[in-house]
C-alpha cells in the first residue's frame, strides 16, 4: 500500500464523494478539476463518468487529498458541475444520511425523497437571479395574548433567544388560540432574519390558517405541497434555496425545502397521520424529521394539537419536550357539550334501524329554524358500503383487491355503480355473482355519506345540504368551493368524512352529529382507540367556535365504550394514562418501537413464504431484545393484484434494529417476483 507521503501533492487537490441518482447505491470518489474547485461543494449536482457512461449525482462531501485505497491516478475527474450553488443545504445533506439510516433505505433512495424531480433532471440549473416577488398583503396586528398563551409563548421565546434546540408541545383545546401563539413565534424569528417552516397536515383544508398567516406577515412566503406542478416546484425550490423566501407553509414534504438559516419549525396538528409518508420508501414521518432538522440547526420546534399523539405527550411527560397547556377557548365561547346517544335503545324503541336518532333530527330541525348550521360526520363515502348476493350472501369484491365494492349512486346520473376505493375498478350493479352465478338484484348494507344526505332530505324535506368527501371534492378547487359555500350560508347542513375534522372554522356552526364511529373502534390495531379519540375531539371541536354555544351528539351502539366516554368528557389526561398502561402490557409504542416488514408479490404463496423466510432469518440476526411477531396477511391481503403479508418487530431501539433488518434483507435471494418494504414506526399494524 502506498505511503501517505507518496500521495501528498503540491496542488490543493481535492476529491468529491458523489452519490449517483442511479447506477451505484454506494457513493463514489472523483477528482475535482482545478477549475471547479470553488464550485464543487457538498450538495452540488454534478455529472460524472461511470462505467463508460455519464451519470448524474450529488456531491455528499469534499475530501482533502486522497484515501489510501485510491491513488490519484486511479480516480476519474468530475465531468461537469450542474448547479452554481448547492441544491441541498448542509442540514438536508445531514437529513439524507439520517433518513437512510433510520428508515433503512439506501442513501440514493433517501436523497430521491428530498430532491424534487426537476432538480434531479440532467439540466444545468441557475438560480439566484429570480425577480423580486411582489407582495401586497396588508399586515394585520397581533392579538394580545391571554394568560395561558403568554405563559406558553414566553417559554418558547426563551428558547428562541438562546438559539438552542428545543421542542415545545402546545396542547391546546380546539379554538384555544394555538395559531396565535405560533404567529408570535414566527414574528420573533422573522425579525431575526431567520426562516420558518410551518407545516399543516393537509394544505387544502387549512386555507383559513394560511390566510391568517398571509394577512399577518407581509414577507415573501411559499406554499409547498405535493400537488404542485413540477415546473412551479422547481422555480420555488430555487427561490427558497437562494434565501429569498423566509416563510414556508406546506404539507409534509415542506420539511425538505432547502430553506437556509432555519430558526423555527411548526408542526400544527402534530398527531395527524397525514405527516407519515405512506408511499414509496422511505416511509418517513415529517413530524419526527422536523425534530431532527431543528436539532441540527439549533432551531426551535413547536408541535401543536388539541389531541397530541401518545408518543409526543409521553416525550413531554419525560421532560424531553416542554409542555404547555391551553385549557380554555381564546374567544368567549365555551367548549361544546357532548352527548352520547345509545343507538341500540333507539332501534328498540322504534322497532327498526335508523340513521338519525330522534334527538339529532329534532336538533337539526331547530337549528334550521334558528338559521344556525349543522355538521354531520361519517367516516365512509359512497351510498352503501357493501353489496351482497341475496342467494349465497357473499359480498361483492373487487376483481383486483380483497375489498368489498362500495355502492355509488352519483358517478353517472340515474345509474348506480359498484366502485373499488383502492384501485378504482368499477362494475354495474347488474352483474352475475362471482361465487354462485346468481343473477338478480343485490342486497345493500352499510351506510355512506351519500345515503346520509338522501335520508336527511327524506326526513326533513326543506333541508339544504352540502357534502364534503373525496367524491364531491375531487380536487382542491372543489373542496374550497364547498367550504366557501357552506361558510357563506348556502346550506343548513354539511355532511362529510374525515376531511371535516381538520381545522375548519364556521362561525354559525353550532351542532355536530357523529352518525357512526363504531366501525373504526373495531379495527384490530393498537392505535384504533387513539384514532377515534382524536377524530371525535377534532370533529366536536368544529361546534360553537364563536359567540354561539355548540352541541355535539355522538351516536353509537357502544355507549359505554371508554374511548367514546373520555372523548365526550374531553378528558385527554385519562385517555393518555389508559392508553399508556394498555400499551405497556403489550410493549407497544411509546414503550417500544415497531418495525413492520411487508412482502409484496403477485403470487400469494411467494409473498407468504418470503415473509416467513425473512422472519426466520431475523430470528437469527436480531438480538434477543427484539421480538418478532408471527407473519399474517395484511388487513387487505390483495391490493391491485398483489398479495401482502407482514410481520412486526418490536424493539427497544429502532435505529440499530432497522439497520440490522436492512442488512439481513440483503441476504434474501434477489428476485423480481417479490419485494420487501421496511416500515419503521408504522402508523397501522393492520393495513399496509
Ligand atoms: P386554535 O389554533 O387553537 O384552534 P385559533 O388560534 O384559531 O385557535 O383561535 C381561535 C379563535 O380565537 C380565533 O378566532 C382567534 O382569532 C381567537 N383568538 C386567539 N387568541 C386570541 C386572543 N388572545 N384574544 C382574542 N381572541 C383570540
Ligand atoms: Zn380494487
Amino acid at each position: 500500500m502506498a505511503q501517505h507521503s507518496d500521495l501528498v501533492d503540491p496542488l490543493p487537490l481535492k476529491t468529491a464523494t458523489v452519490l449517483l441518482d442511479t447506477g451505484s447505491p454506494q457513493p463514489l470518489d472523483y477528482l475535482i478539476p482545478p477549475k471547479d474547485l470553488s464550485l464543487a461543494l457538498p450538495g452540488v449536482r454534478v455529472q460524472v463518468p461511470c462505467r463508460k457512461k455519464i451519470l448524474t449525482g450529488t456531491i455528499l462531501a469534499i475530501k482533502q487529498g486522497f484515501t489510501q485505497t485510491y491513488a490519484p491516478s486511479r480516480l476519474l475527474p468530475l465531468a461537469k458541475i450542474l448547479t452554481d450553488e448547492p441544491a441541498l443545504t448542509e442540514d438536508l445533506l445531514y437529513m439524507t444520511h439520517w433518513i437512510a439510516e433510520y428508515y433503512a433505505v439506501p442513501l440514493a433512495k433517501a436523497l430521491k425523497s428530498l430532491l424534487p424531480s426537476p432538480v434531479r433532471a440532467k439540466k444545468v440549473l441557475q438560480w439566484g437571479n429570480a425577480a423580486e416577488p411582489q407582495w401586497s398583503f396588508v399586515p394585520s396586528s397581533p392579538k394580545t395574548l391571554n394568560k395561558e398563551q403568554r405563559t406558553a409563548y414566553s417559554s418558547i421565546e426563551q428558547s428562541l433567544s438562546k438559539e438552542q434546540f428545543a421542542v415545545h408541545l402546545l396542547h391546546g383545546v380546539t379554538g384555544s388560540g394555538k395559531t396565535e401563539v405560533y404567529m408570535h413565534a414566527i414574528a420573533n424569528v422573522l425579525q431575526k432574519n431567520k426562516s420558518v417552516i410551518f407545516m399543516v397536515p393537509e394544505i387544502s383544508l387549512t386555507t383559513q390558517t394560511l390566510d391568517r398567516l398571509r394577512a399577518r406577515f407581509s414577507c415573501p412566503y411559499a406554499l409547498v405541497h405535493h400537488k404542485l406542478s413540477t415546473k412551479t416546484r422547481c422555480e420555488m425550490w430555487k427561490k427558497i434555496r437562494s434565501g429569498q423566501v423566509p416563510l414556508i407553509l406546506g404539507a409534509r414534504s415542506a420539511i425538505f425545502t432547502p430553506v437556509p438559516n432555519l430558526g423555527l419549525i411548526i408542526v400544527d396538528e402534530e398527531h395527524d397521520a397525514a405527516y407519515k409518508h405512506g408511499g414509496d420508501s422511505p416511509k418517513y414521518h415529517a413530524r419526527d424529521l422536523s425534530i431532527v432538522r431543528a436539532k441540527y440547526n439549533n432551531a426551535v420546534c413547536i408541535l401543536g394539537s388539541a389531541t397530541p399523539s401518545v408518543e409526543s405527550f409521553q416525550n413531554a411527560q419525560k421532560g424531553k419536550y416542554s409542555l404547555h397547556r391551553l385549557l380554555k377557548r381564546a374567544t368567549k365561547a365555551p367548549l361544546p357539550d357532548i352527548e352520547i346517544v345509545d343507538m341500540i335503545r333507539e332501534y328498540q324503541a322504534r322497532g327498526h334501524g335508523c340513521l338519525f336518532s330522534q334527538n339529532l333530527l329534532s336538533k337539526i330541525k331547530k337549528n334550521i329554524e334558528k338559521g344556525e348550521k349543522s355538521l354531520l360526520f361519517l367516516n365512509r363515502r359512497g351510498y352503501h358500503t357493501v353489496a351482497q348476493c341475496p342467494h349465497c350472501a357473499e359480498p361483492i369484491l373487487c376483481q383486483n383487491c380483497s375489498i368489498t365494492l362500495t355502492h355509488h349512486k352519483e358517478r353517472q346520473p340515474n345509474h348506480s355503480i359498484l366502485l373499488c376505493h383502492v384501485c378504482g375498478f368499477q362494475q354495474t350493479t347488474k352483474s352475475t355473482c362471482p361465487s354462485c352465478n346468481f343473477q338478480g338484484d343485490l342486497i345493500y348494507k352499510g351506510v355512506g355519506t351519500q345515503k346520509v344526505e338522501r335520508s336527511l332530505h327524506a326526513a326533513i324535506p326543506e333541508v339544504t345540504t352540502l357534502r364534503l368527501d373525496a367524491d364531491s371534492a375531487q380536487d382542491i378547487e372543489k373542496q374550497e368551493k364547498i367550504i366557501r359555500d357552506f361558510r357563506s350560508g348556502k346550506a343548513d347542513v354539511l355532511i362529510g368524512t374525515q376531511m371535516l375534522a381538520k381545522g375548519l372554522h364556521f362561525p354559525q356552526l353550532t351542532l355536530v352529529g357523529i352518525i357512526d364511529i363504531d366501525h373504526a373502534l373495531n379495527i384490530p390495531d393498537f392505535r384504533s382507540g387513539e384514532f377515534v379519540f382524536q377524530l371525535l375531539t377534532q370533529v366536536a371541536g368544529r361546534a360553537g367556535r364563536e359567540s354561539l354555544p355548540g352541541h355535539v351528539i355522538i351516536q353509537t351502539r357502544m355507549p359505554n365504550n371508554p374511548i367514546i366516554q373520555m372523548a365526550a368528557r374531553g378528558d385527554f389526561e385519562s385517555f393518555f394514562l389508559q392508553e399508556l398502561s394498555s400499551r405497556a402490557l403489550f410493549h407497544f409504542p411509546p414503550h417500544q418501537h415497531l418495525i413492520k416488514c411487508t412482502t409484496i408479490s403477485p403470487n400469494e404463496h411467494i409473498s407468504l413464504q418470503t415473509a416467513k423466510h425473512f422472519a426466520t432469518l431475523l430470528v437469527k440476526h436480531l438480538p434477543p431484545s427484539c421480538v418478532i411477531l408471527p407473519v399474517s396477511p395484511a388487513g387487505h391481503i390483495k391490493l391491485r393484484n398483489k398479495f401482502y403479508n407482514h410481520f412486526l418487530v418490536k424493539c427497544p431501539q429502532s435505529k440499530q434494529t432497522s439497520k440490522k433488518i436492512y442488512q439481513t434483507s440483503q441476504l434474501l435471494p434477489k428476485t423480481k417476483k417479490v419485494s420487501l418494504t421496511i416500515d419503521v414506526d408504522p402508523i397501522s399494524t393492520f393495513f399496509t
